[in-house]
């Protein structure tokens, strides 16, 4: 099932060139909310009956005329994976942009993860918006985004894939300079717009295996970055226990995966296009922030 966020406040689930209007079974404090779809998530399996028959009777419009937002624009974690694929770990070592202590071995495995901003997360019909910082260079990442189904606390392993709702096409948009003189990694990653997602979250049953995707980037058609998850370093089920140990998750939180080599610079007046099998896929322009 694809399930999407849409004119200002709604849940809906794609059918076919249509989105169904589901929102009756959210909870009515919550409703039209920008918690809506965490909520969604939460109540899934309560839900589930409500939400099968709506998805193919309840009112619906046109997919081409439905205003998709972030599918979850209020996330209470977004968590991320800093150096993911060997790849990425080896065009930073070195490069211009790597802190200056960053060494070959230091990868998700033994950092951990980083936060993001959730307020820089944005929808596939907004725009990525660059501050006016011209000595400042803003990185493209397509990243693999888990959404985490339900609450989770020091969960095994082997029983992560239990607590985890979908997945979602992701770009970890960065700002970067030069090695010794970086701003913190938090903020480098936050400025908003900096993380759109969509169009849609992916529920996973219809991806019998996250470690098995290939995940592509263009900038204006130029192929920038191509990979498939089996490269990840840590898998999703490891990135997700290895959080639940630091944090209880909570259902709608959001893990990016990590991103693959190829990273580079966008400019005001480009255009981004990031698509992940069987996921989904993400095009938006890059323009100068207007405040
Ligand atoms: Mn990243």
């Amino acid at each position: 099932m694809q399930v999407v966020c849409f004119d200002e406040g709604k849940v809906g689930v794609i059918d076919g060139d249509r989105v169904r209007d589901i929102s009756a079974v959210i909870g009515g404090r919550w409703r039209g909310t920008p918690h809506a779809m965490n909520e969604l998530i939460r109540s899934w399996d309560a839900v589930a009956a409500d939400v099968r028959t709506l998805s193919e009777t309840g009112p619906s419009v046109a997919l081409a005329q439905a205003r998709l937002t972030a599918p979850l624009p209020s996330p209470r974690h977004l968590f991320a994976a800093p150096l993911n694929y060997r790849t990425h770990v080896a065009e930073m070592v070195g490069s211009r942009h790597a802190p200056p202590a960053l060494r070959p071995n230091q990868t998700s495995r033994n950092l951990g993860f980083f936060l993001k901003a959730p307020g820089s997360i944005c929808g596939p019909l907004d725009a990525v918006e660059l501050p006016s910082l011209p000595t400042r260079e803003f990185h493209h990442e397509v990243e693999l985004g888990v959404v985490i189904g339900r609450e989770a606390r020091g969960i095994a392993v082997d029983d992560a894939h239990e607590y985890i709702f979908g997945y979602v096409c992701l770009l970890d948009i960065t700002m970067r300079t030069d090695g010794d003189r970086q701003e913190e990694r938090v903020m480098r990653k936050s400025f908003e717009t900096f993380t759109p997602i969509g169009p849609w979250i992916v529920t996973t049953d219809e991806i019998p295996d996250s470690g098995a995707l290939d995940l592509r980037l263009w900038v204006n058609e130029e192929l920038r970055q191509s990979a498939n998850t089996r490269d990840l370093i840590v898998p999703v089920d490891d990135l997700v226990s290895s959080a639940s140990h630091v944090v209880s998750l909570s259902p709608g939180d959001i893990y990016a995966t990590g991103t693959p080599d190829g990273v580079g610079p966008i400019v005001v007046g480009d255009t981004i296009r990031a698509s992940i099998e069987s996921v989904g896929e993400l095009q938006l322009p890059v323009v100068q922030r207007s405040w």
